[in-house]
C-alpha cells in the first residue's frame, strides 16, 4: 500500500543526462581527457575545461556580510530593489508601456512552474515546443496537466502554422491558453525568433483571445548569451501590441546570466495591458511563493542588484568574453557541419546546437554509436544535443566531421 496519493507517479525520474555524464566521467578516468569529447554539460565551461564562475559576481558575493546571507528576504515577493532591478535588466531600454510586476523565484524553474500551476486547472493542457527543455514536461505532469506540442520549425523558420493550429485546438477545448515560448536562444536548438515572427505570434494571440484568456510564458533563461547584444531585447517591443486578454509571464533566471546556477535566484516578470489582471497574477504568485519556497536567498538577490547596477560595466565585459567564446565555438561547429553535410536544427545563438535526427530510433542508435566512439551528447526529442557551452574550441575542431562519419555508418 503506497503512502503517496493515488495520482502520484511512482516511476523514478529517468535521468538520462546524469547517466551519460557519469559514463563520460568514467571514460575520461580510464582513457584521459584528450580521448573523450564530453558535450553533455549544459553550463558554461572555459577553455581549460573548468566551470566558469564570474569573478565580478563571486568576489562581491563572497564579501557580503554573513548576516545578510543569513537573513530572510524582505518579502515573499522578493526584495524591493531586486524586483525593480529585474524589470530594468530584462526590459533594458525597450519602451514597454505595459503594467508590470516582478515576483522573485528560485531560478527560472520556479517562474515556469508557478505559471503552469496557476494559469491552468489540473487536467487542462499546456502548449509546449515539440523539442524542448525536458523539465517542462515533468512540471506539467506534476501539476496534472496534459501537453500539446507545436512543431518548432518550418524549414529554417519558426513553425507559425503549427503553433497556431496547436493553440486553436487547445483553446477550443478549454477556453483558455497557456503557451510556452523559450526564446531567444532556445534550449536545445539555439534558435531565436525574428521580430516578424514575434509580431505574428502576438497578432495571432490577440485574435485567439476572443475565445478566452491567452498567456504567453516566455522563458528567457539564456537571453544574456544572445549574440545580438543590446538588440536581444528588441522583440519585447512586440508585446506592447498585446490586447487586454493576453498576458505575458517572462521567466528570468540568474543561473546563466550570472553563472550562479546553485544560488537559485530568478523571477517571473508579469506584463499586461490591464493593471487589475497583472495585480491578480501577482497576488496568486505571491501565495504560491509563500506556500512553497517561502522566500528567495537574500544575498543572491542583493548580489544581482549590485552587480547589474554598480558593477555593471565590469560584469558585462567579463560576460562578453564568454559570449564571444560561445560564438567562436558554435561558428566552428556549424561551419564544419555545413562542410560535411551534418544536419542540425536552425541555430542562431546560445549554449547548444542540436543535430537533426527526426527518427528517434535512429537517434538512439546514433547516440550509442557516438558513445562507443567516446563522444558524449544528450538525447532530446528528434535530436542529439551538443553542448558547445562546455566544449573548448580545440574539442569542437573536427567534431562535426567525426559525428558525420559515425552517422554514415548507420544510414
Ligand atoms: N529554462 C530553460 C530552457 C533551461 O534550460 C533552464 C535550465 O537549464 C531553466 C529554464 C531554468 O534554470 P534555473 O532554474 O536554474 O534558472
Amino acid at each position: 500500500m503506497s503512502f503517496m496519493k493515488q495520482s502520484a507517479n511512482l516511476q523514478p525520474i529517468e535521468d538520462t543526462v546524469f547517466a551519460v555524464v557519469s559514463m563520460a566521467k568514467q571514460d575520461i578516468a580510464e582513457h584521459g581527457a584528450d580521448a573523450v569529447v564530453d558535450a553533455t554539460i549544459g553550463s558554461l565551461y572555459d577553455e581549460c575545461g573548468k566551470l566558469v564562475a564570474y569573478q565580478n559576481v563571486f568576489d562581491h558575493y563572497n564579501a557580503i556580510a554573513k548576516e545578510v546571507k543569513a537573513a530572510y528576504a524582505a518579502s515573499f515577493t522578493g526584495n524591493p530593489g531586486y524586483r525593480a532591478q529585474v524589470k530594468n535588466w530584462v526590459l533594458q531600454d525597450q519602451p514597454i508601456h505595459l503594467n508590470a510586476s516582478v515576483i522573485a523565484t528560485p531560478g527560472g524553474t520556479g517562474a515556469v512552474n508557478m505559471t503552469m500551476i496557476n494559469v491552468l486547472e489540473p487536467g487542462q493542457t499546456v502548449v509546449l515546443p515539440e523539442i524542448c527543455w525536458g523539465s517542462y514536461n515533468l512540471m506539467a505532469a506534476q501539476a496534472g496537466l496534459q501537453t500539446a506540442a507545436y512543431s518548432m520549425f518550418d524549414g529554417d523558420h519558426f513553425n507559425l502554422p503549427s503553433f497556431k493550429e496547436t493553440c486553436r485546438r487547445v483553446i477550443a477545448e478549454q477556453g483558455r491558453l497557456l503557451a510556452v515560448i523559450n526564446d531567444p536562444c532556445h534550449n536545445p536548438t539555439g534558435y531565436s525568433m525574428s521580430l516578424d515572427e514575434w509580431r505574428q505570434v502576438v497578432r495571432f494571440l490577440n485574435e485567439l483571445s476572443e475565445q478566452g484568456p491567452c498567456v504567453i510564458l516566455n522563458d528567457i533563461a539564456y537571453i544574456d548569451y544572445s549574440y545580438q547584444g543590446q538588440h536581444s531585447r528588441d522583440y519585447l517591443n512586440c508585446l506592447n501590441a498585446m490586447n487586454e486578454n493576453v498576458l505575458t509571464v517572462i521567466a528570468f533566471s540568474c543561473s546563466k546570466t550570472l553563472t550562479s546556477y546553485g544560488l537559485r535566484c530568478g523571477a517571473a516578470l508579469i506584463l499586461g495591458q490591464d493593471e487589475q489582471r497583472v495585480r491578480e497574477a501577482e497576488i496568486v504568485f505571491e501565495k504560491t511563493a509563500r506556500a512553497t519556497w517561502s522566500n528567495i536567498p537574500n544575498a543572491a538577490m542583493e548580489n544581482f542588484t549590485w552587480i547589474t547596477t554598480e558593477n555593471r560595466a565590469a560584469f558585462e565585459s567579463e560576460k562578453q568574453i564568454y559570449v564571444d567564446l560561445l560564438k567562436q565555438r558554435s561558428a566552428l561547429f556549424i561551419q564544419e557541419a555545413d562542410a560535411c553535410g551534418l544536419a542540425y536544427y536552425p541555430y542562431k545563438e546560445g549554449f547548444f546546437v542540436t543535430l537533426k535526427t527526426p527518427d528517434n530510433n535512429l537517434r538512439d542508435q546514433y547516440h550509442e554509436k557516438l558513445i562507443a566512439n567516446h563522444i558524449y551528447t544528450v538525447k532530446v526529442n528528434k535530436g542529439i544535443r551538443v553542448a558547445v557551452c562546455s566544449l573548448s574550441v580545440a574539442k569542437v575542431k573536427g567534431l562535426a566531421e567525426r559525428m558525420k562519419q559515425i552517422l554514415s555508418t548507420l544510414q
